[in-house]
């Protein structure tokens, strides 16, 4: 019987015959799969695509902070405010799990206000899906973070942009730079000190014009015991919406000369907290309509959705290259980030500039 994060065993059935098979098998027969997506992605095809990889879950779209590289900080990001009900959640991991390596619990919203946030990534982590959450690290106080740990996730995002109080409170605006950096220590020492082997922690700064004097002090101070990886991220524009934020960057990344379609298409499906389909976090107010996984009887299909008529559209238009009506693909950069190979596809970050430094 699994567990939610507030020790009620309701959310969970304990796994038929077939669930144990199907999840002793998972991860061989996905790996069997990707030779088959990279296919699909390389010749173009629009229909009949193989499942995602990466599965991108928006628990809400509200968030306690008003960063300034970010558009809901910004408000810019106007869509209607609320929090993914847990049946929707429930349904959606259901008919993924089986298929994707990795979900997201946050697109554009700060994940530790979501009331049941802890349920979600107990349920994600009963049915063997690996859930990674990116807080900023405000709302971690000791009761929160023993939670996460006794939940089972698989990933955290500790977000910290910056060595100092001031370049960090202008970064992170209604954040305290010395309450953040405490949160995220207690949060380390109580996973080591409870011996959890999970979550995967990422202590992440963000490379921008503000930081970017400060990186290299950053990684050398905080490599710790418990940290295991320090994520440099690169700058993300947005898709270059907001020229406020595009001011940003200091230093803008070479994109390829020819441009290709864009591979989050064919490897990751975003869902936002009202069911609502994303061709990817970029289009933060769904400029693009590709319709809502909560079909009109009610009934929640996102694999269909995966290969439905918009999905194939939005494909064609990326092959052909006809992307001038296609908002935000049409301003964006971001697409040049990464491409996949027949064994390898990377997530939704500049995967050429980390392997290059
Ligand atoms: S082209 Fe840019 S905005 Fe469009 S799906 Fe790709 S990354 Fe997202």
């Amino acid at each position: 019987m699994g567990i939610n994060g507030n020790g009620d065993t309701s959310v969970t059935a304990p796994p038929t015959f077939m669930e144990r098979v199907e999840l002793a098998t998972r991860w061989r027969r996905n790996r069997l799969l990707r030779p088959a997506k990279w296919l699909a992605y390389e010749t173009g095809r629009t229909r009949l695509v193989p499942p995602p990889d990466r599965l991108y879950i928006e628990s809400t779209n509200i968030c306690n902070l008003s960063c300034i590289m970010c558009p809901t900080g910004r408000k810019e990001q106007l869509r209607k405010k609320g929090y993914m009900d847990f049946e929707l959640f429930k349904s959606i991991v259901d008919q993924m799990a089986p298929w994707v390596q990795a979900t997201t619990l946050h697109i554009w919203g700060e994940p530790m206000l979501h009331p049941r946030m802890f349920d979600m990534i107990a349920y994600a982590h009963q049915r063997g899906l690996r859930s990674e959450i990116s807080t900023n690290a405000t709302l971690l106080n000791e009761e929160r973070s023993r939670k996460i740990l006794d939940a089972g996730l698989g990933a955290i995002y500790l977000c910290l942009d910056g060595m100092r109080p001031e370049t960090y409170e202008q970064i992170r605006v209604n954040a305290d730079y010395e309450q953040t950096n405490a949160n995220i220590r207690r949060f380390i020492d109580l996973k080591q000190s409870g011996g959890y082997r999970d979550p995967f922690v990422n202590l992440q700064i963000i490379e921008m014009e503000k930081t970017v004097g400060e990186i290299d002090e950053f990684v050398a101070a905080w490599k710790l015991p418990g940290v295991d990886r320090i994520n440099v991220k690169p700058f993300d524009s947005w898709a270059g919406q907001i020229s406020d934020i595009n001011a940003l960057e200091g230093q803008e990344d070479p994109i390829p000369a020819k441009r290709y379609a864009c591979p989050n298409l064919w490897y990751h499906t975003h869902i936002y907290w009202d069911g609502r389909i994303a061709m990817c976090d970029r289009d933060f107010n769904l400029a693009y309509d590709l319709g809502n996984i909560r079909s009109a009887d009610g009934i929640v299909r996102v694999l269909e959705n995966w290969n439905g008529p918009k999905m194939q559209e939005l494909r064609r238009l990326h092959v052909q290259n006809d992307l001038e009506n296609v908002t935000p693909c049409n301003t964006c950069t971001e697409w040049a980030w990464w491409k996949p190979t027949p064994f390898k596809s990377h997530g939704n970050y500049n995967a050429t500039k980390l392997e290059g430094e």
